[in-house]
């Protein structure tokens, strides 16, 4: 196994890049999707532009594609309406179930790391409120399998992305550690909950040259943002990425496996 402190992008910054607010938010409703007025849309969609030229751009993203995607998915259709009007702003949200939308910098950031390109199959583990999974559906010829545990958030993701017209994201509900075997193998993989080691089966799921991005660290912590790049043997090659701060992967699959070390995590 290679491993590459090197790509720095991010351990150059000093503080942690949050996907998870430090505290676990209380449960809300399931977000709904009410009708806005038009004049309530173009500001959002003014505070949408702002946010990308703002924490995206500035920040360093420069994919056309995840820029564009960033831009086109109306983030604040995808959390709770008493949320909305924080919706553009850079940080993680709560969308119930002690669960959150990830922060918009940190899924540019992810998705641009998956190098997804035209006829490409992507895995999602961790659907959420789906905004993830619309932002990986907006990149051209992209086809998005996403998997939630919680069941609510999973029917509810799936609803408002059908309703929002994303054909291209086939979702389910179910435990993300063992991936999702039917449609296998992916072109790249995302794990938007952090475990405290790589799941093997989104390992052998992985296709030769696929890119896998995912939080590695102890449960409530703090955790390293790694990419790997599968190689023709069937090894991973690692980058570290940098600190991250997501909510744990749960269920069976995690629980069931201990920790079997291989990828260090930051102290904070
Ligand atoms: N990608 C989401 C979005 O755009 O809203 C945010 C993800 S949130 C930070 C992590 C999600 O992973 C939660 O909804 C949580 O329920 C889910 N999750 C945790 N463990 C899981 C597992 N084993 N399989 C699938 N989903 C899991």
């Amino acid at each position: 196994m290679i491993l590459s402190l090197a790509l720095a992008l991010l351990t150059a910054c000093t503080a942690f890049i949050t996907s998870a607010p430090p505290t676990t938010p209380s449960p809300t409703a399931v977000p709904t999707i009410t009708p806005l007025t038009a004049e309530e849309e173009a500001i959002f969609a003014q505070k949408r532009e702002r946010m990308v030229i703002e924490t995206i751009e500035r920040r360093g993203i420069t994919d056309e594609d995840v820029l564009r995607a960033m831009r086109a998915v109306p983030r604040h259709l995808f959390v709770p309406e008493e949320e909305r009007d924080y919706a553009y702003g850079d940080f993680p949200l709560p969308i119930g179930y002690g669960q959150t939308i990830s922060q918009p910098y940190i899924v540019a950031l992810m998705t641009e790391l998956l190098e997804l390109k035209e006829g490409d199959k992507v895995l999602e583990v961790g659907t959420g409120s789906g905004y993830q999974a619309a932002i990986l559906a907006e990149i051209p010829g992209v086809e998005v399998y996403s998997i939630e545990i919680i069941p609510e958030l999973a029917e509810s993701a799936r609803k408002r992305l059908e309703s929002l017209g994303y054909t291209n994201v086939h979702c389910k509900q179910g435990d993300g550690y063992y991936g999702w075997p039917e449609y296998a193998p992916f072109d790249a993989i995302i794990v938007t909950a952090a475990p405290d080691h790589v799941p093997p089966p989104l390992m052998d799921q992985l296709a030769e040259g696929g890119r896998l991005v995912i939080p590695i660290g102890p449960p409530g912590g703090y955790q390293t943002l790694w990419k790997f790049v599968k190689q023709p043997d069937g090894e991973l090659q690692a980058f570290n990425m940098g600190g991250v701060a997501f909510v744990p992967l749960t269920g069976p699959g995690a629980e069931e496996h201990p920790h079997q070390g291989g990828y260090e995590w930051p102290t904070p």
